[in-house]
């Protein structure tokens, strides 16, 4: 289950948060200040960081430095200040979105789902990767730089089973006898 930390200073919407993103199926942690998040932040991983920009004593492009001080973890700005300026300073921090206040949180989910699976390597399990070529065992495609290879179904049986094993040697007969 992804863990997503909340660090919001207001009690009610740190909870409205809390409570959607558990119902969509994460695990969340809240943090009310700059400290406790980096507190929070040394007590276990999380996969992203929910941060508010407006927080007593260090504000959130404060808290956003301080963490990238030490991790690459997925943060997503919220803030009431929708100017060009902060948000461009959010930029600047390496943040990974941006949502203005107030927002839908339909629309919220959806940011973090797609930030979530870009962080987890951004494919699903089905498909495996040899530099430039990418083999999908859902779809049975095989792709090399981007161009999609004319395979019978034995050529990419083959293409899947090195691609599955890769450094492994495999003789004829162990494929013959995989393959037919
Ligand atoms: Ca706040």
């Amino acid at each position: 289950m992804k863990r997503i930390l909340i660090v919001e200073d207001e009690p009610d919407i740190q909870e409205l948060l809390g409570t959607y993103l558990r119902d969509a199926g994460y695990e969340t942690a809240a943090a009310g200040d700059g400290a406790a998040v980096l507190a929070a932040f040394e007590n276990a991983p999380f996969d992203l960081v929910l941060l508010d920009v407006m927080l007593p004593k260090l504000d959130g492009f404060e808290v956003c430095r301080r963490i990238r001080q030490s991790s690459q973890v997925p943060v997503v700005m919220l803030t009431a200040l929708d100017g060009e300026a902060q948000q461009l300073r959010g930029f600047g921090l390496n943040i990974d979105d941006y949502v203005t206040k107030p927002f839908s949180m339909p629309i919220l989910l959806e940011k973090l789902r797609v930030i979530l699976r870009r962080a987890g390597g951004g494919e699903s399990d089905s498909r495996l990767r040899y530099r430039d070529l990418v083999v999908d065992l859902d779809t049975r495609e095989a792709v090399l730089a981007g161009r999609p290879l004319d395979l019978t179904a034995r050529e990419f049986e083959l293409l899947h089973t090195f691609l599955a094993a890769p450094g492994r040697v495999f003789t004829r007969e162990m494929l013959l006898s995989w393959l037919c």
